[in-house]
């Protein structure tokens, strides 16, 4: 079986990955698992760019498959930022609560209809020959809510409002969320491209 790495050592992504792939010729493996330690930097100026970036930048190490993502926050008022910083917005080291205050205070007076915002999210696979590298591209559509709510989920999760579900995804339990995010849709298209190039038909 292939083996593909996740350029991430985030544990909630690596499990959510391999359940999502589960049916593919792949054995997904983390890069602490592999006992991979790069400082990837992130300069590309697209999540697509990022996420290809990490995917080669581990790939060209192992002369393996790797899979990557990248994600963010795009809040229209702020003409999309923090988008592909959004894990650096007031610095990484800033606890959310307070990235998340900033927002809302920057935002108090604006209405509803200003508050757009999404969740995006790219996922690179990158292969060592010529299938090259692929890239896919998802978003979850919502607003800034008024004010924090939810204690599930991470990051901007408590100020995500997300409509269908008539709260913020910080409210959803993690498969209700990956039902619907951004990340669970880019893996999930991810896996079609893939499984019609392992010629897997159902
Ligand atoms: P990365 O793609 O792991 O670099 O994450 C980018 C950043 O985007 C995270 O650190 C969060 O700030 C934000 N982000 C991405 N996806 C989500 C999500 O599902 N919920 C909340 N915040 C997110």
């Amino acid at each position: 079986m292939e083996k593909m790495i996740l350029a991430s050592g985030n544990k909630d992504k690596l499990k959510e990955i391999r359940e999502i792939l589960k049916d593919l010729p792949l054995e997904i493996v983390s890069m602490g698992e592999e006992g991979i330690d790069l400082d990837i930097v992130e300069d590309g100026s697209t999540f697509e760019e990022n996420a290809s970036i990490k995917a080669n930048a581990v790939m060209k190490i192992t002369g393996t498959p790797v899979i990557a993502d990248d994600s963010g926050l795009e809040i229209d008022f702020f003409d999309g930022a923090p988008g592909i910083y959004s894990a650096r917005f007031m610095g990484k080291d800033t606890p959310y609560p307070e990235k998340i205050r900033r927002i809302l205070e920057e935002m108090k007076d604006v209405p509803w209809e200003g508050r757009g915002a999404r969740f995006v999210c790219s996922v690179a696979c990158a292969f060592p020959d010529e299938r090259g590298t692929i890239t896919v591209k998802e978003t979850c559509e919502g607003y800034i809510a008024t004010e924090p709510a939810g204690e599930n989920g991470f990051g901007y999760d408590p100020v995500f409002f997300y409509p269908p579900a008539g709260c913020t995804t910080a409210c959803l339990s993690t498969d209700e969320k990956n039902a619907i995010s951004h990340r669970g849709k880019a893996v999930r298209a991810m896996y079609k491209i893939l499984k019609e190039q392992y010629g897997i038909v159902e």
